[in-house]
């Protein structure tokens, strides 16, 4: 036994948790690895392979791009040449591949099939499907100790309880599965976790119709995740919609109408605003969701305003769209310094901060932004962005880029980070009637439904989360 400040320490302990001694050779050997195989991730995998980095990248569902696979049937509203990754281009036309029209808006799916799974094929087994990462920490390492921490390997375990090692890691583990509560102080609200209520973008009029044609549903939430459910849902007959928010009105999501500076942005706002004033969409306003009751009659939701009024609604799906979080949880023991309000690096929060920008003005950035004290652990994609819903495939793929080149030694590449937006945006309207003419809207709405992010460089601190460029 022997004594610390506060308390007598078994010496069994001490030399369990004591690391052997590192040397630099240590990690150098061990493979980078990438958690999460999603648009990002996959293009981390494709930036370490052209610079010759060994990787192993864990994916928890048994495909990659499994959370983009949960909202497949969505177009997106960038197009394809903000979306594919330029080392995944090298590598996937090396092998053999066609690019999809750069013009084309890809829904969830064809981007993973055109896109995504060809460039993971291209890494077979070095992409692990089923690989749930569920800690990491650093050998021998709790997040307490310090003298020589930098030099031991990162230690991951996933779910079924085997653990590897890895020089540096890559999180591009998204947010997608750690959606924001329905509670509205963000807490969950009571009874929330014992009732299904759907948190992904339910495909109401494909897969998921029967599940909510002619049944009542409840959106909650006043973003672009929101908006497109509610549009969808209007489709369906005899199917009684209420929307509830958290604002006085509605006049954030409604945009500017006509007056509207981004066309698109006025129509969608003002096609929800028509459902609402003839009476399609029924939309309650202050709705402070404090209690969720499952009853003989369906779900009861029940709002608390900070006032203490309450109002009701009973329905029989409720559809939550209130924002994703980033979760931390798996590298507790990792030195992370998270900008206490969106949970993104602190050196990044300014530039992303939905306050201040939208998703085509967010600046380049990359490893020095992405940095943690933690050496050797970066955050990256829509994860890095914390509650930011400011995030774009073009932003991550050069953050990726610029990690691995740093990873390599490379710094002056590093710190060139350079992103190519168009002055209009990468959403642009244009691009989105002339694809609609042809195709129409994956979801089955004609009009521009996915072509319009909502205003959020306007957004007050009181404002609804879940509003978002792209989600
Ligand atoms: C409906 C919608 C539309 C969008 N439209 C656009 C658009 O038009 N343009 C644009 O640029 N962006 C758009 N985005 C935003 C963003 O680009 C996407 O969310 C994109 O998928 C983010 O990529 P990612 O790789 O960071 O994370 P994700 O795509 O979320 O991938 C994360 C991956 O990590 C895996 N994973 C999670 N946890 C673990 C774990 N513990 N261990 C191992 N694996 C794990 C998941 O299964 C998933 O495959 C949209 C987002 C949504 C939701």
């Amino acid at each position: 036994m022997s004594d610390s400040c506060c308390g007598t320490v078994a010496v069994e302990i001490e030399q369990f948790a004591t690391p052997q001694r590192a040397t630099s050779g240590q990690t150098s050997n061990l493979p980078v690895v990438v958690i999460g195989g999603g648009p990002v991730g996959l293009a981390a995998a494709a930036h370490l392979a052209e610079r010759g980095i060994d990787f192993t990248l864990l994916e928890a569902g048994d495909r990659v791009a499994a959370s983009v696979a949960r909202w497949g049937h969505v177009r997106v509203f960038s197009p394809y040449r903000y979306n594919i990754d330029a080392a995944a281009r090298r590598l996937l036309e090396a092998d053999g591949w066609t690019a999809p029209d750069s013009d084309w808006l890809p829904t969830g799916t064809e981007l993973i099939d055109d896109y995504l799974a060809p460039l993971a094929k291209l890494f077979s087994d070095k992409v692990r499907l089923g690989a749930k990462v569920t800690a990491i920490s650093r050998l021998g390492y709790d997040r307490v100790r310090t003298t020589g921490r930098e030099q031991v390997p990162f230690l991951i375990r996933l779910a079924d309880g085997t653990e590897l090692q890895a020089r540096a890691i890559i999180d591009a583990s998204g947010t997608y599965t750690s959606p924001n509560v329905l509670g509205a102080s963000g807490l969950p609200a009571h009874g929330e976790n014992e009732v299904f209520i759907d948190h992904a973008l339910p495909d109401v009029l494909g897969t998921d119709r029967d599940r909510y044609e002619g049944k009542r549903v409840l959106v909650v939430g006043a973003g672009h995740s929101a908006a497109t459910t509610l549009l969808a849902l209007a489709e369906l007959p005899d199917t009684p919609i209420t929307w509830a928010i958290r604002a006085g009105d509605a006049t954030r999501t409604y945009g500017g109408g006509d007056a509207d500076a981004l066309p698109a942005r006025g129509a969608l706002g003002t096609r929800l605003r028509v459902h609402v004033e003839s009476g399609r969409i029924t939309l309650l306003t202050g709705f402070f969701t404090h209690r969720v009751n499952a009853t003989d009659q369906g779900i009861q939701v029940i709002s608390r305003d900070p006032a203490g009024h309450e109002q009701s609604v009973t329905v029989d799906q409720v559809v939550s769209a209130t924002g994703y979080r980033p979760d931390h949880s798996i590298a507790s023991e990792l030195r992370l310094d998270l900008d206490p309000v969106l949970g993104s690096t602190r050196a990044l929060a300014p530039l992303i901060d939905p306050n201040q920008h939208s998703c085509g003005t967010v600046p380049a950035h990359g490893v020095d932004e992405l940095a943690h004290p933690e050496p050797g652990y970066y955050a990256v994609g829509v994860k890095s962005y914390g509650r930011a819903p400011t995030f774009l495939m073009a932003t991550g793929y050069e953050q990726v880029r610029s990690v691995v080149a740093a990873l390599a030694g490379d710094w002056e590449a590093a710190r060139d980070v350079q992103l190519d937006l168009p002055e209009t945006g990468v959403c642009s309207s244009n691009l989105v009637e002339a694809q609609e003419q042809r195709v129409g809207l994956a979801t089955g709405i004609s009009g521009g439904l996915l072509a319009a992010p909502l205003p959020l460089t306007t957004v007050g601190a009181s404002a609804e989360s879940g509003g978002s460029c792209c989600g």
